[in-house]
């Protein structure tokens, strides 16, 4: 790969802004593939990371990538929690924007989601346990929270 296309996606560390600005929707016709490829570059090249949001990568669009079961990531734009349990669970988070840092937090134990899948077909699921813990965490980044850096 020449320099000039390298990818440049970056991080975004704790304090920076991006990460308490509340993420836009996005549109039925917009092209979110570059978005996509930066938060791709940089979950894949973490250790310990098994979601992202799209503010991480610099950008405040609602795109989340969840790694639920270990064995694909997930991209979700425009999720949304329609139902849940009214079990919570308490768990350890940690987050790629806070390093160094982990927390305990409450979660509910199972969600339903509609989402766009990459393709923008509608999707829709239920999750639980990680993978609910973590698709909870990385829409609190589109809402411009994270419980690890509170
Ligand atoms: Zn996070």
């Amino acid at each position: 790969m020449n320099r000039r296309n390298r990818c440049r996606a970056k991080l975004r560390l704790y304090p920076d802004p991006i990460l308490t600005t509340v993420c836009e929707p996005v549109g039925d016709d917009e092209d979110v593939s570059g978005i996509i490829r930066d938060m791709m570059h940089i979950l894949t090249n973490s250790k310990t990371g098994v979601g992202l949001a799209a503010p991480q990568a610099g950008h405040t669009k609602r795109v989340i990538i969840a790694n639920t079961n270990n064995d694909g990531y997930l991209v979700m734009i425009n999720p949304k929690i329609t139902t849940f349990s009214s079990d919570w669970v308490f768990g350890n988070e940690g987050c790629l924007s806070y390093p160094g840092r982990l927390a305990r937090i409450n979660r509910m134990q199972w969600i339903g989601v509609d989402w766009q899948s990459e393709g923008r077909l509608n999707m829709e699921g239920d999750f639980i346990y990680l993978g609910a813990r973590i698709i909870q965490h990385e829409i609190d980044h589109l809402d411009g929270k994270c419980e690890v850096g509170e």
